[in-house]
């Protein structure tokens, strides 16, 4: 776990895999920095030849030869530092995204489903991605940029300690506007972040809610809140910006000034006789090179904070409890599934409880209905079965073991869960009902799809089976796209089976292709089917009615239509809409 850790902890564990490749990176950087220092050297030797009027051509070209091989040695020990820090970088990257997807896997899929979709994108690909060109030019930039002047204040320490305190005296001075101006930062920065991330969210919700903008004429006012949050986003930035800028000019006119104070003590002392010409030049020359690294450092105050939000907010998603698995198989001798006294409350929280004391059992092959008014937890019912999440109180079993002791991918092998939100793969459609069993040959795949009722439309397209899913997904209706999923299903031949059934894509032919394709899916299985129409369901072996989390009925059709006046009202409530759907005299098919 690495909740206790700091961001930069976090960091460089992501970094274990290219420990090897930093260190090489900040060594190569290290060189490269000695490297630049070689030609001051050189000018500094071919000065003083001239001024002690010894140079001759061999002298002048032997050190011109060593200020290029300094040269040179500091290019390319820089490249091999960039390179190899940017390959680290990669692989750090590489390995957050790896984690959270990894955790997205093993955390519980409830917690992963409330995450929404603008959220985990924004993390794992810009969050993530704004971690890489600080971290890919921290170490070989910043690493230069401290060493250099650190290297140039000792030698000059070394050579005349005058002179090394004149080449910093701008510094202090420098760093008073520079403490004002960044008093307060990670506050600042903190709210900074906020006004981004909501910037982002009203982006993300002007973009997919555009449909239902259009279609209720809200244009204006989505647009209103869009553009406001862009604004004050601008604003915010715009006055930070303003109310930093004159003192980081000022710290930034004071810190390069080094001669105002180099200059005068050099000559001082090259008047007193204590530095000579070349050296009074060396000296000069030096001074400038220490303070040009310091400056660039500036950046990289900002990208630390771009590093620590980027890691920071991706720990939030590492540190994701995982769902306990179970690693040994086990076996399991049927496929009931028994709900005992489950309590389950989203929150945890006692005094939120959507399901309370639910005891049920669903015998192999049966089939069981869930109805009921809506949020009376009957997807929640579902949902914990599949183990989506943990029960909060009381325990489910399947063939008589807990599901919390049967592994995760035994679990889903044994459990097919059609939703109604039928996601299709980009990839072809043949491919997209293959992903229930990735063994099946095409035959068994063709086979699926007739048994589900979708040949028919599937041959209309131009490329039949290999149409890729993205551009059929435009031209087929939610019921074709059910009706893949149930061929998913169905391919998958997983013993229980746990459908919610469709409240859309109800007119007559889609609903009887639906009917006809679960029919193949569900024989001979422990079906469990959240039913929205109770036609579909008359047959059901019990009928369970669930209301504000309390099973409140259950039974045959013929029971509950005695013991319980609610299923009665629903019952003719449904059936009162069936028969105004057919009897609309426009001829309009009203869904029920
Ligand atoms: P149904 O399927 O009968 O309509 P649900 O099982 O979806 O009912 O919901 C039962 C209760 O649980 C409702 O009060 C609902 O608001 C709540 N609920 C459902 N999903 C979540 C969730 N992901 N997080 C928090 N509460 C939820």
């Amino acid at each position: 776990m690495k909740d206790k850790q700091s961001w930069f902890q976090a960091l460089l564990s992501f970094a274990s895999r290219c420990k090897g490749k930093m260190i090489l990176s900040v060594i190569c950087s290290i060189i490269s920095v000695f490297g630049g220092f070689v030609p001051f050297l050189g000018v500094y030797h071919i000065l003083k030849l001239f001024i002690e009027e010894q140079a001759d051509t061999c002298q002048i070209l032997f050190w011109c030869g060593i200020c290029v091989a300094g040269y040179v040695v500091r290019l390319v020990f820089f490249a091999i530092s960039t390179i190899l820090s940017h390959v680290s970088a990669y692989t750090i990257l590489e390995t957050i995204r790896m984690e959270i997807a990894d955790k997205l896997m093993k955390a519980p899929l409830g917690d992963v489903m409330n995450k929404t979709i603008g959220q985990i994108k924004s993390v794992i690909v810009d969050r993530v991605e704004a971690i890489e060109p600080p971290l890919a030019h921290f170490i070989p930039e910043a690493t230069g940029n401290i060493v250099i002047p650190v290297a140039i204040f000792i030698f000059l320490l070394v050579f005349d300690w005058r002179m090394a305190l004149a080449s910093i005296a701008t510094i202090p001075l420098a760093a008073i506007p520079f403490g004002i101006m960044t008093r307060n930062f990670t506050e600042k920065y903190d709210a900074y972040m906020k006004a981004n991330n909501h910037v982002n969210s009203v982006i993300v919700e002007y973009v997919e809610g555009i449909e239902v903008v259009k279609a209720f004429n809200q244009a204006t006012s989505s647009y209103e809140k869009f553009a406001k949050a862009v604004a004050s986003f601008k604003d915010y930035t715009v006055a930070w910006y303003q109310s930093t800028w004159k003192l980081m000019y000022l710290a930034f006119s004071i810190l390069p000034s080094t001669l105002l104070v180099s200059l005068p003590v050099g000559l001082l002392l090259f008047s007193y006789g204590f530095l000579t010409a070349a050296e009074l030049c060396m000296c000069l020359i030096l001074s400038l090179s220490i303070i040009a690294p310091l400056m660039r450092l500036e950046v990289f105050v900002n990208e630390m904070k771009v590093m620590e939000y980027g890691i920071k907010e991706t720990l939030e998603f590492i540190n994701m409890p995982e769902l306990p698995n179970a690693d040994k198989p086990v076996s399991l001798a049927h496929s009931d599934i028994e709900l005992e006294h489950v309590s389950f409350s989203y929150t945890g929280k006692e005094n939120e409880m959507v399901l309370h004391d639910v005891n049920l059992k669903m015998p192999q092959g049966s089939f069981t209905a869930l109805v009921g008014p809506s949020g009376g937890g009957k997807s929640t019912v579902a949902r914990l079965i599949a183990r989506f999440w943990d029960v909060t109180e009381g325990g489910i079993k399947i063939g008589g073991i807990d599901v919390k002791d049967i592994p995760l991918k035994q679990l889903s092998d044994i459990v097919s869960f059609v939703t109604q939100d039928n996601f299709l793969f980009n990839c072809s459609l043949k491919e997209n009902i293959r992903l229930g069993d990735p063994s099946a040959t095409d035959e068994q795949v063709y086979a699926a799809a007739r048994a589900a009722c979708c040949d028919e439309f599937i041959a209309r397209l131009e490329k039949g089976y290999d149409t890729p899913a993205g551009d059929a997904g435009k031209r087929l209706s939610g019921g074709e796209k059910q009706r893949i999923a149930i061929a998913r299903a169905i391919l998958k031949k997983a013993p229980i089976v746990i459908l919610d059934e469709a409240t859309a894509f109800t007119d007559p032919e889609n609903e009887d292709k639906i009917q006809q394709s679960i029919m193949a899916l569900t024989k001979g299985k422990t079906l469990l089917v959240i039913a929205h129409r109770l036609s579909t369901i008359q047959n059901a072996d019990q009928i369970v009615l669930l209301q504000k989390g309390h099973i409140s009925a259950i039974g045959k059709q013929d029971e509950l239509l005695k013991s319980s006046p609610l299923y009665a009202d629903m019952w003719q409530a449904h059936i009162g809409a069936k028969a105004w759907a057919v009897s609309d005299e426009s001829g309009v098919v009203v869904h029920v």
